[in-house]
């Protein structure tokens, strides 16, 4: 059976993930279709129904037969979230939609995202975003841009065409070939560009479209899944919930789970197990009204599938790491390799402290980028140990006497023991601040170096070319001089 495409919002800030979320849902909701959307846990799930009711003709044109049930929308948008999507060798995400605000262009976190998504190898489509707003736009009742396009004077066309090719521009020089749609020759080679707008629902039907027609057609092997088989998916995050304790939020993308199975997963001390007590979704809205818990319960559920599972032996499950039924063989294989392959480290280097392995997996992959070394890794708050290692790091690498933190506290003693000793600790709870703010120290840092060597030299110095003793003019010049100062 093929399962449901997993798709990811992500941008930079106010560029529109979130409105573009509310669109696709809402588009759905005012369907008026039974059952127009499924709330999973931490997802949304459009059905193909809707997504056909939407576009229109507009699928036929991808040739291939639809087969797909419908796509699952991750309801946090930003790399964050994105970052605990994870398993090995790549991302849980099958497709990403990356949201660029058309006349802003390019932002920090726009590049961020790419390196990201190419890190993890992840197709994406740009949604060209707040196209309600270029000079002279006329809002026109539909969800279609095609239709829309038609209806706007030249000018506005031509503006529009512009600003995408600012686009094409800044994704050529990321390395990838784009064009709009429609005017894409070869989808294997090059990323759409869908002009839309999240505020007015213009273009989202071209966007579920090609999200739906790509994902059938160039990853259907990979969203191939055996229902029957053994439940595989990733921890999004763990949380307390009152009257279940610890549980865990798990996007299934292999599988099925039942209640009762035993699954394991990593924690800071290696392998975790817990069986499962309890298989939760959410209540639909209404629902939600009728009754004081927020939850229904199941007995089985299958991929792909946004879940929370209680149980006891979840309390110190790490959110980006593998959760894997005890049925599948090699299990604990799985997850030593991974847990091994985030957390090697490098002899020289800085200390990076994170709160997931997503995020840890994801800042590993940019300092390399970038060529920093990572001496020591861990999940957790920043302790006095932390700074003393960043300490004693001095006298091998001077650059390497750093403590990075993402999403974590720094203790009081190691605050303490930070500013005692002199030692930096760069914290952030955004993935391009905290690489920002470590290239910046670092630049500083051999500033001030290089200022202390120029400062010992005798420079600069002054010489005079003796006359009538010169012996070639060039390649190279010989000559006499005396040193005069
Ligand atoms: P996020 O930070 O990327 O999730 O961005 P939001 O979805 O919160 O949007 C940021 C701001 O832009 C909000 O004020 C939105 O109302 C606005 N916005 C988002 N999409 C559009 C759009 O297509 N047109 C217009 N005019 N405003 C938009």
């Amino acid at each position: 059976m093929i399962r449901q495409p997993i798709i990811v919002v992500m941008g930079h800030v106010d560029h529109g993930k979130t409105s573009l979320l509310d669109r696709i849902r809402s588009t759905a909701i005012t369907s008026r279709e039974a059952g127009g959307i499924t709330q999973h846990i931490g997802a949304s799930e459009i059905p193909i129904s809707i997504i056909e009711k939407t576009c229109g003709d507009l699928l036929k044109k991808f040739g291939a037969a639809i087969t797909l049930p419908g796509l699952l929308f991750i309801d946090t948008p930003g790399h964050e979230a994105f970052t605990n999507l994870r398993k090995r060798g790549g991302s849980v995400a099958d497709l990403a939609i990356l949201v660029v605000d058309v006349s802003k262009s390019f932002e920090p976190q726009t590049y961020e995202a790419i390196e990201i998504l190419k890190g993890y190898k992840t197709p994406f489509i740009v949604a060209a975003n707040k196209i309600d707003l270029l000079t002279g736009w006329q809002r026109a009742d539909t969800k279609s841009f095609t239709e829309s396009i038609a209806t706007q004077n030249q000018r506005v066309q031509d503006e529009l065409d512009a600003k995408l090719y600012g686009l094409v521009g800044k994704l050529s020089e990321c390395g990838f070939g784009s064009e709009r749609f429609d005017r894409v020759k070869d989808f294997k080679k090059e990323v759409i560009i869908v002009p839309i707008s999240a505020k007015t629902g213009e273009g989202v039907a071209e966007l579920l479209m090609y999200a739906t027609g790509l994902s059938q057609k160039f990853l259907e092997m990979r969203l191939n899944i055996e229902v029957n088989g053994a439940g595989i998916g990733s921890i999004i995050e763990r949380k307390e919930e009152k009257g279940l304790g610890a549980t865990v939020d798990v996007i299934l993308y292999n599988g099925t789970l039942k209640v009762n199975d035993t699954v394991a997963f990593a924690t800071p001390n290696g392998i975790g197990r817990a069986k499962i007590k309890a298989l939760l979704k959410p209540k639909q809205l209404q629902e939600l009204r009728e009754s004081s818990s927020k939850f229904y319960y199941v007995e089985s559920v299958s991929a792909a599938a946004g879940i929370k599972i209680s149980g006891s032996g979840f309390d110190d499950a790490l959110s980006g790491s593998l959760l894997i039924s005890t049925d599948v063989p090699n299990y604990e294989n799985e997850i030593k390799t991974e847990i091994q392959e985030v957390f090697t480290t490098d002899k020289k280097g800085l200390i990076l402290k994170a709160d997931t392995i997503g995020t840890m997996e994801a800042l590993s992959k940019l300092l390399k980028n970038i060529n920093a070394g990572i001496s020591r890794k861990g999940i957790g708050n920043v302790t006095k140990g932390d700074v003393l290692d960043a300490f004693a790091m001095r006298s091998v690498d001077p650059y390497g006497a750093v403590v990075l933190s993402f999403g974590v506290k720094v203790e009081e003693d190691a605050a303490a023991e930070a500013y005692a000793a002199g030692v930096t600790v760069i914290q952030s709870d955004i993935i391009y601040k905290l690489i920002d703010d470590y290239k910046e120290w670092l630049e500083k840092e051999k500033k001030r170096d290089r200022d202390a060597v120029e400062k010992a030299l005798m420079f600069p110095g002054e010489i005079r070319i003796l006359p009538n003793s010169c012996f070639r003019v060039s390649h190279p010049a010989i000559f006499g001089i005396e040193v005069t100062k």
